[in-house]
Parts: structure tokens; C-alpha cells; sequence
């Protein structure tokens, strides 16, 4: 730079923060056609002359992440005979609604299971100390008392998953692109992350195993790990079929769970005929829901 070369007692002054030398090689002089020394010309600012700088912006994606991948393997009347886990989403979207809360508890009786963690969860948003939206709060209390208080729904310990699996798994939920709204604490991810560990140590012992949740994060990490995994306009397709709730009863359900929780666009179904059950004529019968939910659900993928 200008610098280096000055010999000394060379006047110098400063360019840029760099110290360059006056005269000859750091000033330039011209002449008129008369032969007239011209007033002499400040050196040019070149880009060359910047510090370099280091890449700040990072280079794209190279392949679009998936938002959501809820199963299209399990039909809409679900495998009754499946145990099933349902996330923080499932059991405050249930709360939200009354009487959504003994159709929930009879359809999945005796095979309903959450996470110590989600408990935990459920917990912390019915806690009033908690800040958190009023209508979360109350959901989430009536889901306390009701599904875990009550006893209706199993609360799994952290002792009946591998702890490294967990790791791995909440890992991966926290590497998940985030929604600018949606808010980063330390506790984030931990109920979905022991969930799907559960689901995936039931799963080896050879249990038939759906994960219940609205995030739709969680549910490209479930598929992952081959975990079948289904949201909450899922579930009201599955209590339709079974005869607990007419279509537009369950549409209501699902409109007040989301001032709760959020299904992701594309997934969510957006009218009560969506969620109708095709049963047969003879009303008993609706195994024609089976090949219709896969087919929609292969369709969105
Ligand atoms: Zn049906």
C-alpha cells in the first residue's frame, strides 16, 4: 500500500486511514496546453483501496425444506388399533372445546398417551403466572383437568425412550426453519422431541403407533423416523367416522382450535364437507374412507 514505499522524512497524509506519501508517486500533476502546471488533483479513490470485507450474507438453500408431512398411510377413520401420542397442539385444541373433550377420551380410550413433558407443557400454559393468550390458558387447564388429571390419557416417563435418540431428534427440530412469529425459548421443541422419541421406542417394541401434532416441523422429523403423524383436522376426521361428531359440529371445533394452535397451510381442511365420513348406505360400514383419505393425502404431498 501507499504506505510501505515512503522514504523518510517523505510528508505523507492520511487516505483512507492509510498513511501515502505526497508528491510524485502520491500526487498527480497535469499540464495545460500552454505548458502550466495545473493545481494538482487528490489521488483517485479506488474500490481497490477498501478493506476487504467477509461474505455477511449467507449463500441460499440449495434445496426448499418441507413444511409439513403428515402421513398418507394412516386412512381418515385412523388404525383403531394403534396406540397414539398426541403433542401440546392436540390436547389444547381438544380443551378448547368442551365437548370435544369426551368424544376425544372415547375414541382413543385406553390407548391415548402424552409425554411427561408435554404434561409439563400443559402445565406451564394452564399456570396463570404463565403470559401466555387467555383463551391457550383456559384450553390448556380444561385439558389438565379433564384428559390428565382424569386419567384418560398415560403419561409416559422420560425413562421409557434413549436419551441419545432424543438428542438426535431435538437436534433436529431445532435446526427447522422458524417462522418469524413464532418464538425461540429454551424449553422449545422438548415435548414434540420426547414425543417422537417415545413413538419411535414403542414402535421398536412392535407397537401400531400414530403421532398426534399440529406442527408441522414435527411431523417431517416423525416421518423421518418412519413415524406416521396426524393434526388435529385429522383427529375430527377420525371422530366423524366413528360417529362422535357430525362434520360441521367438528368444522366448529377445528375454527375455535385455531386461536390455539395452527395446522400449516396446505394441510388444514378448509370446510366441513372436507371432513365428511363416506359410509356406506347401510350406515354401518364407512371402509370407503380408507382408500378416500389416502388418496387426498397422497394428493398434497
Ligand atoms: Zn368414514
Amino acid at each position: 500500500m501507499c504506505g510501505d514505499g515512503a522514504l523518510p522524512g517523505t510528508p505523507t497524509r492520511r487516505l483512507l486511514g492509510v498513511e501515502c506519501p505526497v508528491g510524485r508517486r502520491g500526487r498527480r500533476q497535469r499540464s495545460n496546453r500552454r505548458g502550466r502546471v495545473m493545481a494538482a488533483e487528490p489521488p483517485r479513490i479506488s474500490p481497490n483501496m477498501m478493506p476487504r470485507r467477509t461474505r455477511s450474507i449467507p449463500p441460499a438453500a440449495s434445496t426448499p425444506q418441507r413444511r409439513h408431512a403428515f402421513s398418507p398411510l394412516v386412512p381418515q377413520r385412523g388404525w383403531p388399533n394403534s396406540i397414539v401420542y398426541a403433542d401440546t397442539g392436540i390436547l389444547v385444541s381438544v380443551g378448547r372445546n368442551r365437548s370435544c373433550i369426551p368424544r376425544f377420551e372415547a375414541h382413543y380410550a385406553g390407548r391415548l398417551r402424552i409425554a411427561e413433558s408435554v404434561a409439563m407443557e400443559i402445565e406451564r400454559n394452564a399456570d396463570p403466572a404463565t403470559p401466555v393468550d387467555g383463551r391457550l390458558r383456559t384450553a390448556a387447564a380444561l385439558a389438565k383437568t379433564t384428559l390428565i388429571d382424569g386419567g384418560s390419557c398415560a403419561v409416559d416417563s422420560d425413562d421409557n425412550y434413549d436419551s441419545r435418540t432424543f438428542d438426535e431428534v431435538h437436534a433436529k427440530l431445532k435446526n427447522l426453519p422458524r417462522r418469524s412469529d413464532e418464538p425461540n425459548h429454551p424449553l422449545a421443541h422438548l415435548g414434540e422431541a420426547a414425543s417422537i422419541a417415545l413413538c419411535i421406542a414403542r414402535t421398536s417394541q412392535g407397537e401400531l403407533v400414530v403421532f398426534l401434532v399440529n406442527d408441522g416441523g414435527a411431523s417431517v422429523v416423525a416421518a423421518q423416523y418412519g413415524i406416521p403423524a396426524r393434526h388435529f383436522g385429522q383427529v375430527l376426521a377420525e371422530l366423524i367416522c366413528s360417529g362422535h361428531f357430525t362434520s360441521s359440529d367438528a368444522f366448529d371445533a377445528l375454527a375455535m382450535a385455531t386461536a390455539v394452535t395452527g395446522i400449516p397451510q396446505g394441510a388444514v381442511p378448509m370446510s366441513a364437507s372436507a371432513l365428511e365420513c363416506r359410509r356406506a348406505a347401510d350406515g354401518r360400514s364407512c371402509g370407503a374412507c380408507d382408500a378416500f383419505a389416502t388418496a387426498v393425502a397422497a394428493g398434497q404431498e
